[in-house]
């Protein structure tokens, strides 16, 4: 039987000065239409706070617009309860 417990994360910041993730967000730009990747793997964030509004900026390379949009980060933390155990058993 698992038991999960899952704590969110109100606020806080994370110090960390670069974090990469593995998040594609996929774009249109409003000006031209052109598909853009936004790749969380190159441009990392930099001491992310928790569930607060960040600024992104993304290049359209096609009309050569400056875009930007907003993302939070939200963190979790889940545990399985039903995984205790004593060390090496
Ligand atoms: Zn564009």
């Amino acid at each position: 039987m698992s038991k999960l417990e899952v704590f969110e994360i109100p606020e806080g910041n994370i110090d960390v000065k670069r974090m990469y993730l593995p998040v594609e967000m996929e774009l249109v730009c409003p000006k031209c239409g052109e598909k853009l990747v936004d790749d969380f793997d190159e441009q990392y964030l930099s001491y992310p706070d928790i569930n607060s509004p960040e600024t992104r900026g993304v290049y359209c390379d096609n009309c050569e617009s400056e875009l930007q949009y907003e993302v939070k980060l939200q963190v979790s933390v889940e545990a399985d309860l039903s995984s205790i155990r004593l060390e090496g058993e």
